[in-house]
Formats: C-alpha cells, sequence, structure tokens
C-alpha cells in the first residue's frame, strides 16, 4: 500500500506576531518567496506522482484569475456552499492542474488520498480559518519569516495564525534538507533581503507526544 501522504501547511508569516493577510490580501510581493511556494508545492520525489494544494474558498478568489487553477498541482478549494465532500470539477488539463470542491475540510484531507491517485504530499495553502483548522491535522508546517528591514516600515495585518498553537504543537527545525526532492532551490545563504523585507524559510515538525 502507498505510503499516506504528508499533510503540510506552508505559509508566510510576518514575524513575531505571525501575520498572515491584510485585506484580503497579502502586504508584500516578494518574487523568491512565490519561486519557493510553486516548487516547494509542486515538485515531488516520485516519477508519477503529483501533489495537492487546499485552500479556503477566500484565498482561491484572492490568486488572479489568470494563475488558476495553480499549475502542475490538484487544486482543492473548500466551501461550504459546495454540494459534495470532494468532487472533481473537470478532468486533468494540459499543464497537469486541475480543481477538485469540497465543502468539508476535514472530509477532503481523508478523501484525497483515496480518491486522487499517487498523491505524494497535501500542501494546506491558507488562508487563516483553514490554517486555524488545520493545525492539528499537520505533520508540519513550512513557514516563511518575514520581518520589516524597518520597523517604522512594519505593515498592518488583520489575520493572524495562532502563535501559541504553533509553538505548543510544532518545533522549529534547524534546517529543511533532504525535505524537499533536490530540484527545489534553497536559497545559498538563509536570509533574503528583497522589497524593504528580510526573510528564512523554515521547517517546524510535529513536536514527538512526550514534549508536548
Ligand atoms: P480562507 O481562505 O481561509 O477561506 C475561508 C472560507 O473557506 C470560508 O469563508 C468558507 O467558504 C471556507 N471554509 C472554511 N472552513 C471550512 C470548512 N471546514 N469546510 C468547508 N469550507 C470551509 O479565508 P481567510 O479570510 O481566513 O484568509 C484569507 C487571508 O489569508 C487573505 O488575507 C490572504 O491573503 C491570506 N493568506 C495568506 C497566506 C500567507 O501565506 N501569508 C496564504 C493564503 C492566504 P464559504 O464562505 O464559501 O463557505
Amino acid at each position: 500500500m502507498a505510503p499516506k501522504p504528508s499533510i503540510i501547511s506552508i505559509v508566510a508569516c510576518l514575524m513575531p506576531e505571525m501575520g498572515i493577510g491584510s485585506n484580503g490580501q497579502l502586504p508584500w510581493r516578494l518574487k523568491q518567496e512565490m519561486a519557493y511556494f510553486r516548487q516547494a508545492t509542486t515538485n515531488t520525489f516520485g516519477k508519477d506522482t503529483r501533489n495537492a494544494v487546499v485552500m479556503g474558498r477566500k484565498t482561491w478568489e484572492s490568486i488572479p484569475a489568470k494563475f488558476r487553477p495553480l499549475q502542475n498541482r490538484i487544486n482543492v478549494v473548500v466551501s461550504r456552499q459546495h454540494s459534495e465532500e470532494l468532487a472533481p470539477l473537470a478532468p486533468l488539463d494540459s499543464t497537469g492542474s486541475t480543481v477538485w470542491l469540497s465543502n468539508s475540510l476535514t472530509r477532503c484531507l481523508e478523501l484525497l488520498p483515496e480518491q486522487v491517485p499517487n498523491l505524494e504530499r497535501i500542501y494546506v495553502i491558507g488562508g487563516g480559518e483553514i490554517y486555524a483548522q488545520t493545525s492539528s491535522l499537520c505533520d508540519y508546517m513550512l513557514i516563511t519569516e518575514i520581518r520589516p528591514e524597518d520597523e517604522a516600515k512594519r505593515p498592518s495585518m488583520d489575520t493572524f495564525l495562532d502563535s501559541n498553537v504553533v509553538n505548543e504543537r510544532f518545533q522549529r527545525e534547524e534546517s529543511l534538507r533532504g525535505f524537499f526532492p533536490a530540484n527545489v532551490k534553497l536559497p545559498e545563504s538563509p536570509q533574503i533581503r528583497e522589497n524593504g523585507y528580510v526573510y528564512e524559510f523554515a521547517l517546524y515538525k510535529v513536536r514527538k507526544a512526550k514534549d508536548q
């Protein structure tokens, strides 16, 4: 039997409060962060496997129409207005992407491995409501830890992760080494400076039972 796909939240946070959004959008534009997100969620260790990206209806709507569905990934959009627990909207297109709809976040995470063949990883890609409900279901979190270069230019945020929950359940690993297939290009020095921000890609892993 194929191993159960890991469930991984991937999120960019303004530290230390873990702000993730403002006015339904991201307040920053970070090209290298976007490239990392694309590579991390798309590439697989297996030759014939693929990943799914699961998102809330509002996050789906925040992606510019020309960029969705996200290519080469199974896109799953959850909304209580959908009629099915999990159903494809259309077959795989020429870019290897497709959209599935689900009216239940927990059921979709259970059903995806049963219904999508050769599924390697399930990436939970937001937003706030979805991260809050999946923190107890995820095996890992990939957090891009962002800080403003100039504190006076710190943007105000209105959507946050619960940093207490993150720190209680997960432990920050020293490195990302080995977590991704080799074709995911990671920066040579951990800190990236771009557009007035300094940021770092970090891996958080569920603490062992005795540590919790
Ligand atoms: P979400 O993207 O989390 O979507 C919320 C919607 O998802 C709900 O309104 C509902 O849709 C649906 N939903 C929620 N829970 C369930 C469930 N259990 N079962 C079925 N459907 C469910 O919205 P948020 O407003 O919380 O987050 C959006 C914000 O997050 C934006 O600011 C965005 O930019 C930011 N964001 C930030 C990221 C980052 O990495 N920093 C990544 C992604 C988003 P319906 O109302 O249709 O029923």
